[in-house]
């Protein structure tokens, strides 16, 4: 389950993040995934969970932003959705376009401290 070792690179820099950050205690997590970037959304949710443990995100939630896969077609001018298998064919000028614009994102965007204990 590649998932697993995603969620672990994942915690491991946000821990990084967050102690470069001062803090050594984590409530929530944002990463942006893209659509091509292999990843099921659920699967990572899980990984992170069993991964957190022993961290400084033991208690963390966390939040996925999925982004879709756009293509570029630089004749027209035209970004369009390439869908999930994606088709790289502008549906405008009916040519193939190969120059993703986004979809194979896979990074940390937010990282949230927790609160200090009262
Ligand atoms: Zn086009």
């Amino acid at each position: 389950m590649h998932e697993l070792s995603i969620a672990t690179a994942i915690i491991e820099r946000a821990d990084e993040m967050a102690r470069a950050d001062g803090t050594d205690s984590v409530a929530a997590v944002t990463v942006r995934v893209g659509e091509l970037a292999g990843v099921v959304p659920d699967a990572l949710g899980f990984a992170f969970e069993v991964a957190r443990d022993g961290t400084a995100l033991a208690g963390a939630r966390l939040h996925v932003e999925q982004v879709p896969a756009q293509a570029w077609c630089g004749p027209c001018a035209e970004e369009f959705a390439v869908g999930m298998p994606p088709f790289f064919w502008c549906p405008r000028c009916d040519r193939p376009s190969t120059e993703l614009r986004s979809g194979r994102e896979l990074e940390i965007t937010a990282i949230e401290p927790a609160p200090a204990p009262a």
